[in-house]
């Protein structure tokens, strides 16, 4: 146990004595003088006990400012805070005081509470200031190697370069949680020693513990003695605690300016430590200007965001979602865009993550939905039959406790059909309390709300949280592949694995930033249901998006009218009745895709294979180079086709004396897909 600190009360009147030992002797040893004489004596016989001193000004015999002129030439006393008890009437005497050396006023008559509450302030600061040594690592206390440091740049800070390094363990609290405080400090010890081993090997090295995990250093700086003191740390410390996988994270300020407090040091390179802090393979980031600049933007940001969201600054942009089958577009994903009256756009990169970070992310989530919604009523109310928009759902919306309600309610309120509201939760959000996260999705099931999981793949997630989580669609980035530096299939691999997995546990999956043909083309062979990307479309205002859908809906009604238009769908399917009588026609027939200059025939009926296709007696090499010459032939036309050119029927002869007219058509078109039907008449006997 704490022996009790003791104080000291000065005061001449025995009613405020008797009171004030009443309420202080609770936590304290109380002692007390009647003048400033008395205090004197007092003081000299138990130095070593009196802690504080709570001071009258104004007593016989001896007054309290004459009790500073003596009390302040011992230096013994130096840290023994003083309390002056003043009253209204005199207010010069604050500032005689101070002069004087008084730490900290309060009023008489005294309120028991707050005077409490200020000595409790005094001694923890004099107690920091007395304690010069750490008592778990016998380093230097803060202040005293703040002082020490101080002392040594004003000394030596004219003629050589310094360095304040200031470091500390990533999750140390995990440790101090897991396996308890006393191994906690046996890091520390561990890092203690380290220090004084590495003290050494330099001049002028000072070190102290600032306080819990957080070490620092002051030295004569060099670039590879930086990286030495570093190096020496992570290594050696996690020798010495091969349990907990220690990283240590250094920030270095170097010093070029000898006048800012040593304080104002430290905080520079904590600003720089915060930089490594959570990378895997950096542990020493220096500090520079542009690290205050990046504050003060992150700052400004915060700032800014009230206005924002009263003023509307921020704005629904939609990706369209392509379902991966009949490549048209299946609703979009709504992602916030900043439109800042003064700085133009914001990209969401530079504001999302600020917002994360201190919760602002709850508020312009709601917003967004918000807006979706009242979006989505517009469009119902305009006769349109529009598809699911889906919202992103950040962390800490994820915990909130109303999440519910405030879906619920925003549903209710625009009258619009949950399941037109998805909602994408990012996957790392699912780790953190799987029961509260499932009981909110089960709630929000039973609502009718469909639920993505994002960024599947991103985080650490095992393909075991699918099977217990009550999800309707697998968001896959793309760039997930991509992470590998080299291409050598692995990605791709694992892709094919996810999505089959997928689809054994009944989940559609969309794979997002798509920018590709390849990718489009190798997502429709593994089997994938939708895509997001730009290859596509990118994010867009929301009258673009809506120009988009009536584009498509356009040209899906040009079709259907079209008379020769195939329902492309049904001849897939090798058993639909368009497919049989597809296979009935006396007429060669094939269908093609034909995107971006390149040309892939899809499908033709058996007349085509066996009159066309079908290698007759004219010779490999010869039946090749017809083929090939058709391909280019037909690929001109598509391209004629595609540019919206008339394109005349061609002739040319597939085997000897037998002539062919082809005649080319546009049967369907999925944003830039097109889909093309070549008919071949024969007119050799014309011919
Ligand atoms: P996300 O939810 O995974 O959104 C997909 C991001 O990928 C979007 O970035 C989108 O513009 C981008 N993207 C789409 N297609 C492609 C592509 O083909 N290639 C590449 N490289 N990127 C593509 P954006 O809009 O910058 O948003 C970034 C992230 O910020 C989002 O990732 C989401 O986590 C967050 N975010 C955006 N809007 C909101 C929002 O309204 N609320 C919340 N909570 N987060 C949002
Ligand atoms: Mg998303
Ligand atoms: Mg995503």
């Amino acid at each position: 146990m704490d022996r009790k600190n003791t104080i000291m009360i000065v005061d001449d009147e025995e009613m405020i004595k008797a009171r004030l030992r009443d309420v202080l002797s609770v936590e304290f040893d109380v002692v007390s003088a009647s003048n400033g004489k008395e205090a004197l004596e007092l003081l000299a016989d138990r130095k070593k006990d009196i802690a504080l001193i709570v001071l009258d000004l104004i007593m016989p015999v001896m007054d309290g400012f004459s009790f500073m002129e003596e009390f302040r030439t011992h230096q013994e006393y130096a840290n023994i805070p003083v309390i002056v008890a003043t009253s209204n009437e005199d207010e010069y005497s604050e500032k005689r005081c101070l002069e004087a050396g008084v730490w900290d006023f309060v009023m008489k008559p005294y309120n028991p509470v707050l005077l409490q509450f200020r000595i409790k302030n005094a001694l923890e600061k004099s107690r920091m200031i007395i304690a010069e040594r750490d008592v778990v690592t016998g380093l230097y206390t803060k202040f005293k190697f703040y002082n020490e440091v101080r002392q040594m740049l004003d000394e030596l800070g004219e003629s050589q370069k310094f360095a304040f390094v200031r470091f500390d363990i990533d999750r140390f609290k995990m440790i101090n949680n897991f396996y308890g405080i006393r191994e906690g400090d046996k890091v520390l010890i561990s890092i203690a020693r380290e220090l004084d081993r590495i003290s050494k090997a330099f001049d002028n090295f000072l070190y102290g513990r600032i306080e819990n995990d957080i070490f620092a250093v002051c030295m004569p700086y060099k670039e590879e003695n930086i990286e030495l003191l570093a190096k020496a740390l992570q290594i050696n410390v996690r020798k010495l605690n091969k349990d907990y996988n220690i990283k240590v994270s250094c920030g270095v300020y170097i010093i070029n300016d000898y006048s800012i407090d040593v304080s104002e040091m430290y905080d520079r390179a904590n600003l720089a430590a915060k930089n490594c802090k959570g990378k895997f393979d950096e542990n020493v980031a220096y500090y520079d200007d542009s690290l205050i600049e990046n504050m003060r933007q992150e700052q400004y940001i915060i700032n800014e965001v009230n206005k924002a969201l009263e003023e509307e600054q921020f704005q629904v942009y939609l990706q369209p979602k392509i379902n991966l089958v009949t490549d048209r577009s299946y609703g979009a994903e709504a992602l916030v865009r900043w439109k800042h009256p003064e700085r133009g756009m914001i990209s969401p990169g530079e504001f999302i993550p600020i917002y994360e970070r201190n919760g602002i992310i709850g508020r312009l989530d709601q917003y967004m939905w918000r807006h979706v919604c009242m979006l989505l009523r517009k469009w119902l109310d305009e006769g349109k039959n529009p598809n699911p928009i889906s919202v992103n759902v950040s962390r800490v919306n994820i915990y909130n406790p109303h999440l519910v309600d405030i879906l619920k309610n925003l549903v209710t309120e625009f009258r619009i059909p949950t399941h037109l509201l998805n909602l994408e939760l990012t996957e790392s959000a699912f780790m953190e309390d799987q029961d509260l996260v499932m009981r909110s999705m089960s709630k929000l099931h039973k609502l009718g709300f469909k639920i993505m999981m994002d960024d599947f793949g991103s985080g650490y997630s095992s393909l075991n949280v699918l099977k217990d989580m009550e999800i309707d669609y697998l968001k896959v980035d793309m760039k997930f592949l991509q992470q590998d530096t080299e291409f050598n299939g692995k990605g791709e691999k694992v892709l094919t694995s996810v999505i089959r997995m997928a689809k054994w546990l009944h989940l559609p999956s969309i794979v997002e930033g798509v920018e590709t043909i390849e990718q489009v083309d190798f997502l429709k062979c593994i089997g994938c249901e939708y895509a997001q990307g730009f290859y596509y479309a990118r994010p867009m205002p929301v009258e673009d998006y809506e120009a988009f859908i009536a584009r498509e809906e356009e040209m899906e009604a040009k079709n259907v009218k079209d008379d020769n238009a195939v329902i492309v769908g049904e001849l897939w399917n090798t058993r639909s009745n368009v497919s049989i009588f597809f296979d009935m026609l006396e007429v060669p027939i094939a269908i093609y895709e034909y995107r971006k200059d390149k040309l892939e025939l899809l499908r033709a009926n058996s007349k085509y294979e066996n009159e066309i296709a079908f290698e007759k007696d004219i010779g490999e090499m010869e039946h090749n180079r017809r083929m090939a010459a058709e391909h280019d032939m037909l690929k001109e036309a598509f391209a004629k086709i595609a540019a919206g050119d008339f394109c005349e029927p061609m002739e040319y002869e597939v085997s000897d004396d037998v002539w062919y007219r082809i005649t080319v058509k546009l049967v369907g078109r999925r944003s830039d897909v097109m889909i093309m039907m070549a008919t071949f008449n024969d007119v050799s006997e014309y011919k």
